[in-house]
């Protein structure tokens, strides 16, 4: 079993705080292991607790049709909460339970490392903002070390007003904005973990393989920093994408530096897997 697959059974069988009492199960999250966005919520709700599962009611609904605004699916994304024991009556998760639960989503953060964190509502934002209400910085990312802080407001207020939906719609699409080709890069590092866990190298380091770093790198070429090339590289592969990725710059998710010419592949082009077409110019 994983590690991420040891922690949830621990949280399952939590007992250290109050929440465990009126719980029918803890709830320790899912999705893919090495998830590159990670959503985190508040706390199980009456469905929730009965399966086991986070956002499987109305507002996990919403939420599935928020990720296929921006093409992704649950099965792309890694979700939990803060707390992950169902307060009663979905009462607010009180301060000596938030604290007491921390240590899980802090776990599970190490074990997954995402790029981006979107927070959904006011308590998961405070991962990453402090003294602020969610009114004043929902949709707008705070980069903290490597990880990219989105707070947006809890899917759950959008079933009650009308305007919470309205602002958690255009929230979500910084996300698309941010990194415009997200399912394809992961299905790529997904495939390029793969083949390193594959590779003779491998072998020599007695089948212990680190997690890799996925990193996208802008690069010129044609005039235009990083509209029209960019480079995926995880470990010691290189695949350059020709995604058309517009006004890059240092503080976007999942981009590390921003090269103006093509030195980049020139000096590392024995590491170049393949080249990717992702768009072309049509002449009538
Ligand atoms: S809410 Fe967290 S700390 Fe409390 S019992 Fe459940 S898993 Fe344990």
């Amino acid at each position: 079993m994983s590690q991420l697959g040891q922690l949830a059974e621990q949280i399952r069988g939590c007992t250290l705080c109050r929440l465990s009492k009126g719980r029918t199960l803890a709830v320790p999250g899912e999705g893919p292991e090495n998830a590159r966005i990670m959503f985190v919520g508040e706390g199980p709700g009456f469905h929730e607790d009965q399966q086991g599962r986070p956002f499987v009611g109305a507002a996990g609904q919403f939420l599935q049709q928020l990720l296929a605004s921006i093409n992704l699916t649950r099965q792309d994304v890694y979700i939990t909460n803060v707390v992950k024991c169902r307060p009663p009556n979905n009462r607010d998760p009180q301060p000596d339970e938030l604290s007491t639960c921390r240590p899980y989503l802090d776990q599970q953060i190490a074990l997954i490392q995402p790029q981006m964190i979107v927070t959904l509502g006011r308590f998961s934002m405070q991962l990453a903002f402090t003294g602020v209400s969610i009114s004043q910085v929902h949709g707008i990312p705070k980069k903290v070390g490597d990880i990219v802080y989105l707070p947006i407001f809890h899917p759950a207020a959008a079933l009650h007003q009308v305007r919470f939906k309205a602002a958690i719609e255009q929230d979500i699409l910084k996300i698309r904005g941010f990194w415009p080709s997200y399912r394809v890069l992961s299905q790529l590092s997904h495939r390029m973990t793969k083949s390193a866990h594959n590779s003779s190298a491998c072998s020599n380091l007695g089948g212990r393989v680190s997690k890799g770093k996925l990193r996208i790198i802008p690069l010129g070429g044609l005039g235009e920093i990083g509209r029209n090339m960019m480079v995926v590289e995880y470990d010691d592969s290189l695949i350059v994408v020709d995604a058309g990725l517009m006004f890059p710059n240092n503080d976007m998710l999942g981009i590390d530096i921003v090269i103006p010419d093509l030195t980049y592949i020139l000096q590392r082009a024995e590491r170049l897997q393949a080249v990717l077409i992702t768009h072309v110019m049509r002449t009538m």
